[in-house]
């Protein structure tokens, strides 16, 4: 079925508001979202924080519900957590890791997992290699399969990098995982919300995701799955009193599922507007989402190429809804500004945050132009005249 754009827009205060092609950075949250974590927050004010909780368990445990149909996978398997880089961090930090051993990645990975993969290398003496791209972008699955050998103890993915349309063959490298026996970690921040994944179809042992960009939820929200029968096996990097329970003066048992991850503390609001958020985009259904975000990014990428001194910048055979550029004439920076002026909302995304990738490209920043199912076909005609205007400008 396809997308109600008309419904969608009316559905989304901020459309007539901004031109928002900033869904890499935060989507635009839709009405019912918004409602119910207002609502909860007005709650909260009026009768008391772990009164309104009390009251509002249904709409809580729903959010397990709705992350894991969103997911494919059980609810025992979800945990929500402030943000997917906590999420992500307390599913590789509970990973045991000594010296000679292994973690292989991809070159498009995020600065934030890199980080950590060189603290605990550093810490432990494991190393950490990055898998090489094919020539069209994506993390090679042959390379893949011939680096892999008995000291090699996680296979960490990002599906979608932060900087551009590439996606990765995620399912194709969760085959290789799962014949080696590798624990399997995908970083799937910018693909939830805007593409069908599926934990069962990928074939990952752990995944982590956010709520507030694709998948358009409240800010500070996460979400992290983990298969059933692993996280038994891993002891989380931090416990609370939820996170396991104090049985006698020198002994504790940690909580069974994927809510060993989590901690007491949450913000009950933001939480019950992901599980919205969740349904929300079901309700779209996630193949109809993808379809219209791939057509408009790619009509966005013909427009571009036609603005004389615009280089697209995009890797991999299949593109998502990430747009990313560069201009002969004006700095990204510049360009954000300019566009930021007329109300047009991008990003900039800076080597920094996938070192490798931009290094070995060349690259220092680039506009990155993101795209979601509520954007007009008008908004990608109105955003390139713009561009272009700025540009001469
Ligand atoms: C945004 C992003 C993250 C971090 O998500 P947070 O919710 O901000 O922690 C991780 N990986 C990728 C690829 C991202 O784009």
């Amino acid at each position: 079925m396809a997308i109600d754009l008309a419904r969608a827009r009316a559905e989304t205060p901020g459309a007539s508001q901004v031109l928002h092609f900033n869904n890499a950075g935060a989507g635009l949250m839709p009405g019912p979202v918004r409602e119910a974590v207002v609502a909860h927050l007005d709650l909260e004010s009026r009768i008391g924080g772990y009164e309104a909780a009390a009251g509002a368990a249904e709409k809580v445990e729903r959010v397990y519900d709705a992350a894991a149909a969103l997911l494919n996978c059980d609810r025992g398997e979800i945990a929500i957590v402030e943000n997917a880089t906590r999420g992500w961090d307390m599913a590789f930090y509970a990973l045991p890791f000594a010296a000679g051993e292994c973690i292989l990645t991809s070159e498009a990975e995020y600065a934030s997992n890199y980080i950590s993969y060189l603290q605990v290398a550093r810490r432990t003496g494991a190393r950490v290699e990055a898998v090489p791209s094919e020539a069209t972008g994506e993390m090679s699955v042959a390379a893949l399969e011939r680096m892999i050998d008995k000291d090699v103890k996680l296979i960490a993915v990002t599906h979608v990098p932060t900087n551009g349309g590439l996606v990765n063959p995620v399912a194709a490298v969760g085959r290789i995982a799962r014949a080696a026996g590798i624990p399997y970690l995908v970083d799937a921040c910018q693909s939830v919300g805007q593409m069908p994944v599926d934990v069962a179809a990928v074939g990952c042992d752990m995944l982590s995701t956010t709520g507030r960009k694709y998948l358009r939820g409240p800010r500070g929200t996460g979400i992290l799955y983990v298969r059933r029968g692993l996280a038994e096996r891993l002891e989380p990097p931090f416990l609370d009193l939820h996170a396991a329970t104090w049985v006698a003066r020198d002994d504790y048992r940690v909580r069974d599922g994927a809510r060993r991850f989590e901690n007491w503390e949450t913000n009950v609001a933001a939480k019950i507007g992901l599980g919205v958020a969740a349904d929300y985009a079901l309700s779209w259904g996630m193949e109809a989402i993808y379809a219209r975000v791939r057509a408009l990014a790619d009509s966005l990428r013909a427009g571009l190429a036609a603005i004389p001194g615009v280089s697209v910048r995009d890797l991999g055979r299949e593109r998502c809804g990430i747009v990313s550029f560069t201009a002969a004439q004006k700095s990204p920076r510049a360009i954000k500004e300019a566009l930021g002026e007329r109300r047009i909302n991008v990003h900039v995304s800076r080597a920094g945050s996938t070192l490798l990738d931009m290094q070995a490209r060349g690259i220092a920043e680039l506009v990155r132009a993101s795209v979601h199912y509520y954007n007009g076909e008008d908004e990608v005609g109105r955003f390139c005249e713009e561009l272009a205007r700025v540009l001469k400008g």
